[in-house]
């Protein structure tokens, strides 16, 4: 990219620069640390000799290798202890964004500027960029917490630059984007550019002055912009100023964050999942980083505001992506769901009965047993008459209701060791073990009776009655015999639908090789 070393060809910048008395310098400590940085053959223990020159500096490297940034279990007692763990890139990145904390404390403002408000923001970028990147996997994730740091360092600039006049603007803009846009028809250039200028002035890697320009053009922020010495940096500065924005809003309402994390998406392609663990790590650090850098970042009311719009705009968006994905797809998911469910807890959930795989197992034991013990076996198949108008008339709702009731009654008059259970739709199979065939009409006469007599009622007052017609066939007794479970249920689904073809609310018995059996119930109108 053709900028990169000189960030946007702004003479009248370069010269004001230049000229300019009262710009921010960091101190003799960080400015030698810089020079060692580019000096390849410079050994660890030159970088330990210039930092024990700042006892204050040591002292907050010590605080940092002991943080729950390193999670050591281990105390750490000693900078060279605290260099070893940190590593050297770190230990510069840190120091760095130490002095550049005093740069500040020391440095002149003019009346107007309104220091809190700008280290604030500078430190919750530098916060969000160092977990983005930890997030994320990066290595170095100090460097990135550096780099954030001196994302807006430009202002410092543009303050030495212009004094009062620029502290009105940075005061009164109504955000970030607002700010540049204005110091850019003012000035003629932003604090982007200044910033950049800056850091090339103090003799920092181009990738860092490179990060404070192109994190704030965010459309500039594609791929070939990108230089591969500065990789992904300027993407994670950029991510991370968006999310401090979203904090730093009045109230950070999920809408903020929401824009935030569009922002923070298009860059990055982060999960909402990601960006709300980022929030929370974010949340859990605030305290220690406040302890390091002195300075209150955001009042504890407005963390907690925070971390619950992250919560609940991720729990929002879920529920849109459930809604927007293919009803079908998801109703047959669904679907999936609760048959697995069934299967497992062998029970029908509308119902309550057992369920028809727990039906099929169960039918192929007490077959196989009524076979070998030579004791007779029943089985009835249930299936409510004309069930199809009790929805159409009165919706599916009202027909659940009414199939939960049905299965109720069939339940009631069941006998202990009768075993009921849902086929499926408005289907009923009632395996009567020990039982021969003048046994089982009684107890199903006695279900239809139930049934019949048990009227309905809807929530809006209409009510209704429902019969059901019946089959039944039986395993061993006489002469009857089935050669399988499966051939027992066909026969006394054959039953029943002779039931319906003999006009319904009936029940009809099986007869093997010869005529079946019709069973009307007392009071019948068949
Ligand atoms: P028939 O007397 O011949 O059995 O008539 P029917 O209307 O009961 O029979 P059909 O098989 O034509 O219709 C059964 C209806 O049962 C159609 C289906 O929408 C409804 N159904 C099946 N399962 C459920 C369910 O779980 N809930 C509700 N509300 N309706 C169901
Ligand atoms: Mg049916
Ligand atoms: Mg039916």
């Amino acid at each position: 990219m053709t900028h990169s070393k000189t960030f946007g060809q702004v003479p009248d910048l370069a010269t004001r620069l230049k000229y300019c008395g009262r710009l921010p310098t960091l101190p003799v400590v960080a400015l030698r640390l810089v020079e060692l940085a580019g000096d390849e053959t410079a050994a660890l223990d030159q970088f330990a000799e210039q930092i024990t020159f700042d006892p204050a500096l040591a002292g907050k490297l010590l605080r940092v290798a002991n943080s729950s940034f390193y999670g050591h279990r281990r105390t750490i007692s000693n900078l060279s202890q605290a260099m070893g763990l940190l590593g050297l890139n770190a230990t510069i990145a840190l120091s760095l964004s130490f002095s550049l904390r005093e740069c500040l404390v020391t440095q002149e403002h003019s009346a107007g500027f309104d220091t809190t408000a700008y280290w604030r923001r500078a430190l919750l970028t530098a916060l969000a960029c160092r977990t983005i990147a930890a997030e994320l996997d990066e290595p170095q994730p100090e460097d990135f917490l550096f780099a954030g740091l001196l994302q807006d360092i430009g202002v410092l600039a543009m303050d030495a630059m212009f004094g009062e006049p620029y502290a009105a603007l940075y005061r009164k803009s109504l955000n970030h984007k607002d700010l540049l846009a204005q110091e850019a028809v003012r000035f003629g250039f932003s604090h982007a550019q200044a910033g950049a200028h800056l850091l090339k002035i103090w003799g920092l890697p181009d990738r860092l002055c490179e990060a404070a320009w192109l994190s704030h053009e965010t459309l500039m922020l594609s791929h070939e912009n990108l230089t591969r010495e500065g990789g992904q940096l300027p993407l994670y500065v950029a991510a991370a100023e968006q999310i401090a924005e979203a904090w730093l809003q009045e109230r950070s309402t999920p809408d903020a964050l929401e824009a935030a994390h569009e922002g923070v998406y298009r860059l990055l392609a982060i999960s909402l999942e990601q960006h709300r663990d980022i929030i929370s790590i974010m949340v859990q650090k605030i305290p220690e980083m406040e302890a390091l850098f002195e300075t209150q970042l955001v009042d504890p009311e407005m963390i907690r505001g925070v971390e619950e719009s992250a919560r609940e705009l991720l729990a929002v968006r879920n529920l849109q992506l459930a809604q927007e994905s293919d009803p079908a797809l998801q109703t047959q998911a669904l679907e999936a769901r609760i048959a697995t469910l069934e299967m497992q807890s062998q029970r029908d959930s509308l119902t309550g009965l057992f369920n028809r795989s727990h039906l099929d197992v169960t039918l192929r034991q007490e077959f196989e047993r009524a076979t070998r013990e030579r004791s007779p076996l029943s089985v009835a198949f249930i299936d409510v008459d004309r069930f199809k108008a009790i929805n159409d008339t009165f919706g599916h709702a009202i027909g659940d209701q009414v199939l939960a009731s049905v299965a109720q009654r069939l339940q009631n008059e069941a006998r202990q060791k009768d075993m009921v259970a849902r086929y499926g739709g408005e289907e009923f199979v009632v395996i009567l073990t020990e039982t021969g065939t003048a046994n089982a009409t009684t107890v199903v006469q006695r279900m239809l009776a139930s049934v019949r007599d048990t009227p309905f009622h809807t929530r809006s007052g209409a009510s209704g009655t429902v019969t059901f017609s019946a089959g039944i066939a039986t395993h061993m007794e006489g002469t009857a015999y089935f050669q399988s479970a499966p051939a027992l249920l066909h026969a006394a689904d054959d039953a029943l639908y002779r039931a319906k073809d003999r006009g319904r609310e009936c029940i009809v018995v099986y007869q093997q090789g010869g005529k079946e059996v019709q069973y009307p119930v007392e009071g019948s109108s068949s």
